[in-house]
């Protein structure tokens, strides 16, 4: 034999893989060393012999097939073509999980099937336990976020009725060492209220307790609303905020979609000291791109990857620490239901942009005339007793909110349920304002309270309903409902009484003179 020939020969022998020639029949013609170790066959033993006794009993009809359909078109097969694995039968009886390549070849017009067999049962256990781990992890993970879930949304009862105490105080004390120790205590309030949302907002995505509502979307509305929302707090930094809006309509979940856009509006205000934040919306080939561009602090090229991770936030060497590291998580999650993708750009010292690209599938139009511009919002004052009547069934949120609000001047009746309250219900009079929980009892919510009442008196009713849930409630409304204000718990006291004025004043409009006036002409 030539040296090559002895080389060949050696490397069949001691190949890492079992290494077997069969012929057209089916029948054995070459083993090498490594099938012994494999199978517990002297290869000798085996040539002559029908492949067969390698494969376990049960499953020797169906493997005959196997090789029938291969000898008929084995040329579909490619070279090395790899069979998954496959259980293979030791010369004891016992099995073993085999990973086999093959290989047709032709000699002198005949052909021949070589295996390369592997005993992968150690690589798929592997392969196992890895898949259980991954399992296990997403378990934990998705158990992980129903219990935040569930832990935010019932601290927000008792953050409510914390909040609602503190502006109650603010009322009754008057020595500034008071107020100093409130105002503290209400900044603690307010970053435990920021906390508490941004983990149910986060956790409610992760467990996919959320399902995106597709509708039509006008970016030049949404604008109009994050301008109203967010151009005090830019002025209060003396940043200039600048909204450049295009006629697009999108169609996505408008709370989701507007909640994105809100934590890269807040983002871009928090991280810049001086100069502008600019929203801008352009439409091209790739869709509908809203972009946010600060001239902020910016973000090292190393950390641009990590930002949209849970809790991480970039060693601001010295900036304020505002946030609680959920803003992009939850941008991140948001754009992975609505199926639209957020980059960032950034350089140090100069500032960010993060753009927003919604695809052309999910862009209605890209050039829809301006919608007309919403009623002014005007702050009214509040200039005759307005009467309103509290349903909550928590205890202490309701004896809170009842303090409150009559501190702030209110005539309020209060009721644990819509029975109690009925007295104050059969004594409604227009210009009165009903303040719910949503959650009021099995079988009504707040909203169905509001709309009987109205069918009752056969007028709107001014109400509004309170839920720590807002943006689920938000999401499972058909229809705005008018003259009713959704607000989040725990409530922003200040939005509560402006709330209650812009109710109570449009109402008494409606009805074309004062309280007073239709107490007198409905006595009458
Ligand atoms: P945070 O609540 O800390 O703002 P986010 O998840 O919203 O959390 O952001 C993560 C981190 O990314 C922030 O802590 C900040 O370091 C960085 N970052 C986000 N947006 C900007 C921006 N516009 N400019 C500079 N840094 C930013």
């Amino acid at each position: 034999m030539d040296e090559l020939g002895q080389i060949t020969e050696h490397l069949l022998r001691f190949s890492p893989d079992g290494l077997i020639v069969v012929d057209d029949q089916g029948i054995i013609r070459f083993a090498n060393e490594t099938t012994y170790e494999l199978f517990g066959y002297e290869p000798t033993t085996l040539i002559g012999r029908n492949m067969e006794v390698l494969v376990p009993e049960r499953l020797r009809t169906r493997h005959a097939e196997h090789v029938a359909n291969f000898l008929v078109k084995p040329s579909k097969r490619a070279m090395g073509a790899r069979v998954a694995a496959l259980a293979a039968r030791r010369a004891d009886g016992s099995e073993f999980s085999a990973g086999i390549r093959l290989a047709p070849f032709h000699i002198n017009g005949k052909l021949y099937v070589a295996a390369a067999i592997r005993d992968i049962t150690e690589r798929q256990r592997i392969n196992e336990a890895l898949i259980a781990a991954r399992e296990e992890a997403d378990r934990a993970n998705r158990a992980k976020s129903r219990f935040l879930a569930t832990a935010s949304h019932d601290l927000r009862q008792p953050l409510q009725t914390i909040r609602l105490l503190n502006a109650a105080m603010f009322k009754i004390v008057k020595t500034d060492e008071m107020r100093g120790l409130l105002s503290q205590q209400q900044h603690a309030i307010d970053t435990m209220t920021r906390l508490l949302n941004a983990l149910l907002d986060i956790s409610r995505l992760e467990s996919g307790a959320i399902e995106p509502k597709p509708v039509p979307v006008s970016i030049m509305e949404l604008f109009e609303e994050l301008e109203a929302e967010f151009s005090a707090a830019a002025r209060a930094r003396g940043l200039v905020l600048e909204f450049d809006p295009a006629p697009a309509v999108i169609c996505t979940d408008r709370t989701l979609f507007y909640q994105l856009l809100q934590n890269l509006i807040g983002n871009a205000l928090k991280y810049t000291d001086r100069g502008t934040v600019n929203v801008a919306c352009v439409s091209d080939a790739d869709g509908v791109i809203v972009s946010v561009t600060d001239t902020g602090i910016g973000i090292p090229a190393d950390k641009l990857e990590r930002i949209f991770d849970e809790y991480y936030q970039v060693d601001t060497h010295g900036a304020k620490r505002v946030g609680v590291g959920l803003g992009l998580a939850i941008v991140r999650e948001v754009a992975r239901i609505l199926g639209i993708s957020v980059n960032v750009s950034s350089q140090v010292g100069q500032g960010t942009q993060v753009r927003v690209v919604i695809p052309p599938k999910s862009v209605l139009s890209a050039t829809a005339p301006p919608q007309a511009e919403d009623e002014e919002h005007v702050r009214v004052t509040n200039n005759a007793t307005t009467r309103l009547i509290l349903v909550e069934d928590n205890e202490s949120v309701r004896a809170a909110t009842e303090l409150f609000l009559k501190l702030e001047g209110y005539e309020v009746q209060s009721a644990g349920s819509v029975a109690e309250a009925e007295p104050f219900f059969a004594k409604l009079r227009p210009g009165d304002v009903v303040i719910a929980d949503h959650h009021l009892d099995e079988k009504r919510t707040g909203l169905d309270m509001l709309i009987e009442l109205r069918q009752r008196f056969g007028y709107t009713v001014p109400g509004i309903i309170l839920s720590g849930d807002l943006p689920s409630v938000l999401r499972s409304m058909r229809s705005a409902v008018p003259a009713c204000v959704f607000l989040g718990k725990p409530v922003d006291t200040d939005a509560l009484v402006q709330t209650i004025e812009e109710l109570a004043n449009a109402s008494r409009r409606e009805h074309g003179g004062s309280v007073e006036q239709l107490a007198r002409s409905q006595a009458s």
